[in-house]
């Protein structure tokens, strides 16, 4: 096996001394005190930043907290807990979320995780839907949300130093924690000091256990006002700090915002803006959502893995991630859409395939828990049906229904308050109106809007302001087969194209890509050839002859030429959004783009990095 890659992620190493207090072992440093861990969290790090009372008076919907080291999550809990209580207390506070940006280069495994946190007999309930929630070991933001979204954990795991100038939001309070600057130096340089100014505002506090000179100097040079005071419990001193500025006024969040779509991206993204307590109307051409591209009975999810972190994949992954949580999140609120997290195998079934995967396994980037090499018997044995190829294996991969989903969702949201939907309304043009926001044109009337999202699929490109997007429509075709010799896959099956298990008694083989047609119809050769592929690829013959396709559905999928999706806001004129060229990828990466949206809408902080940001800008084009 190969080097571990740079940007590989390991977890600590760690043992827990006589106390029972967790230690990392390659620091010879603690994570929390052994006098009450949580004692300490709350002078150093709540009290010390005037928490949980400043939350009374904020004067902006969210909170903004970054921390530098999660660790085992401690000063995370506990702010969870206190807002939980803000919340209860005082219902009519303008602050009601809470985001807690909290950088990780080294993360506890899960089992270790576990056992550090059963010490916080009074946070059970917490600490288990942290562990629940707890993600893989891959490098990146992983945006965790708790309390149906009014607290956000953004959990970047990587260095502190590089990950910090990728942040975008305005923070108002920092935990600087971190090992002792004695024995964690590589942390505590200039670069951490100066990308904290950067992200500070006007009355930005911080607050931290040392009170080293390194740490008082470095915050000093970058701009911090300086504190010396009292310890916690035996400790002499501690440091405080805030950041004085004078600012522009911020834009205000949008308080109603236009949807044109009625597909996966306009539902995730109409469903991230309620959570923001924005009221959405969304539009839709067809007389039900999910008509065309969503229409899907059963859409694989999975992330695209490439052998190093590139990143599509990098995107793909976190994406992947926050949809299972996103999903699963909406069918435990009660939205009866099907799905099933049965994972997928890859096999690989021609030249090419076996060449990719042998060099993902070899560069052995992605944890197992993401994706493990397996031999045609295991494969057998996962699907459930006789494989003859060896392929990759990712468990936590599956599908699920997007025009259930899609239709449940807005069912939910039509019993909000804030919620409009025109259905049988096409957009035809937008112009910019003369009070600097959009005039709509639509075949139900005009409308009015400060903020407009389009989310149109194959139309994105249709309007004066998006006709320069390179938007390519590629038909698509999957067919609906019934065959009692797949009935027994309990996976879902990739090759050149896929197969999902069985629902309802019909498996969905797919898909064709044909990239000349100008109508979304259904045709018999398409099913014939889906069923052919299934045949030359995995060489199935009774597969072959004993299957019939019983229906199929045809719909445009949108791409553009760097096959990365396009997600943000249009230069001429604030106010205007896209979500699009998602290509076959909508039902994966529609939740997380949509809560990209969503934050950049409300300016509030954003789940990816200033870098992957700047790959799927509309702006590119
Ligand atoms: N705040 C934590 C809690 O509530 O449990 C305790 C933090 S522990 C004392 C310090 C953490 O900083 C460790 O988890 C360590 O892996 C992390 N760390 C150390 N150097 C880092 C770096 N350069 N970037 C990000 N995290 C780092």
């Amino acid at each position: 096996m190969s080097q571990p890659s740079a940007n590989q992620i390991s977890n600590a190493k760690i043992h827990f001394n006589d106390q029972g207090t967790p230690v990392a072992s390659d620091f010879d440093d603690v994570y929390f005190s052994n006098d009450g861990g949580m004692a300490e969290t709350d002078y150093v790090f709540l009290q010390q930043n005037g928490l949980p009372q400043r939350w009374q008076t904020h004067n902006k919907p969210a909170f903004h907290i970054i921390e530098t080291g999660f660790g085992t999550g401690a000063n995370f809990l506990l702010s969870w807990l206190r807002f939980r209580e803000h919340k209860q207390q005082f219902t009519a506070a303008r602050c009601q979320r809470l985001y807690f940006s909290s950088f990780e280069k080294f993360p506890l495994s899960h089992a270790d995780l576990r056992r550090a946190l059963a010490v916080h007999t009074e946070l059970q309930e917490l600490c288990q839907l942290l562990l629940n929630a707890y993600p893989l070991a891959v490098a990146g933001c992983h945006r965790l949300k708790f309390d149906d979204g009014s607290v956000i954990l953004d959990l970047w795991f990587g260095d502190v130093n590089a990950l910090l100038p990728q942040l975008e939001a305005p923070v108002d309070a920092v935990y600087l924690d971190g090992f002792a600057p004695g024995k964690n130096p590589d942390m505590w340089q200039d670069s951490l000091f100066n990308g904290l100014a950067a992200l500070s505002q006007n009355g930005t506090s911080v607050s931290t256990f040392t009170a080293a000179g390194i740490v008082k100097r470095g915050l000093q040079q970058a701009g911090f006002t300086v504190s010396k005071i009292k310890g916690f419990g035996r400790k002499r001193e501690m440091l405080t700090a805030c950041f004085t500025k004078a600012e522009p006024l911020s834009q205000p969040a949008p308080t109603q915002v236009i949807v044109v779509g009625g597909g996966i991206a306009s539902v995730c993204t109409a469903l991230a803006l309620q959570q923001r307590g924005v009221a959405v109307h969304l539009i839709c051409e067809d007389n039900m959502v999910a008509q065309q591209a969503s229409q899907n009975r059963q859409g694989a999810v999975y992330p695209n893995l490439h052998a190093n972190l590139t990143d599509d994949s990098q995107l793909h992954v976190q994406a992947f991630l926050y949809a299972r949580q996103f999903y699963q999140y909406w069918h435990s609120r009660g939205l009866d859409f099907a799905m099933d997290w049965c994972g997928l195998l890859h096999l690989a079934s021609n030249k090419l395939l076996q060449q990719r995967q042998q060099k993902l396994i070899d560069n052995a980037l992605w944890p197992a828990q993401l994706v493990q090499a397996v031999d045609a018997d295991t494969a057998t044995e996962l699907a459930g049906v006789a494989l003859q190829h060896s392929g990759i294996y990712i468990p936590l991969a599956g599908w699920l229904n997007p025009q259930q989903f899609c239709q449940q969702a807005v069912a939910w949201l039509q019993q909000q308050a804030s919620f409009r939907l025109s259905l049988n309304c096409s957009l035809t043009a937008v112009t910019a109106a003369a009070n600097g926001g959009w005039l709509l044109q639509t075949t139900a009337g005009e409308l009015n809007t400060n903020s407009l999202v389009l989310a149109c699929g194959s139309k994105l490109a249709e309007f004066a302001q998006t006709a320069r997007l390179p938007v390519n429509k590629i038909r698509g075709q999957v067919s609906h087969v019934q065959n009692s010799a797949m009935a027994s896959l309990k996976t879902v099956l990739c090759h050149k194209g896929y197969i999902t298990p069985g629902w309802q008694e019909l498996h969905c083989v797919g898909a064709t890509f044909d990239r000349t047609a100008t109508e979304a119809f259904v045709s018999e050769q398409d099913n014939t050839e889906n069923l052919q592929l299934v045949n030359d690829q995995l060489n199935q013959p009774d597969w072959f002859a004993n299957s019939k396709a019983v229906s199929a559905a045809a719909a445009f999928r949108a791409t553009v030429p760097d096959h990365l999706p396009l997600a943000g806001g249009m230069a001429e004129q604030p106010g205007l959004y896209v979500l699009g060229a998602m290509g076959a990828r909508g039902i994966m990466l529609s939740p997380l783009l949509a809560e990209l949206l969503a934050c950049q809408l409300c300016n509030e902080p954003v789940p990816l990095s200033r870098q992957l940001i700047g790959k799927i800008t509309a702006l590119r084009y």
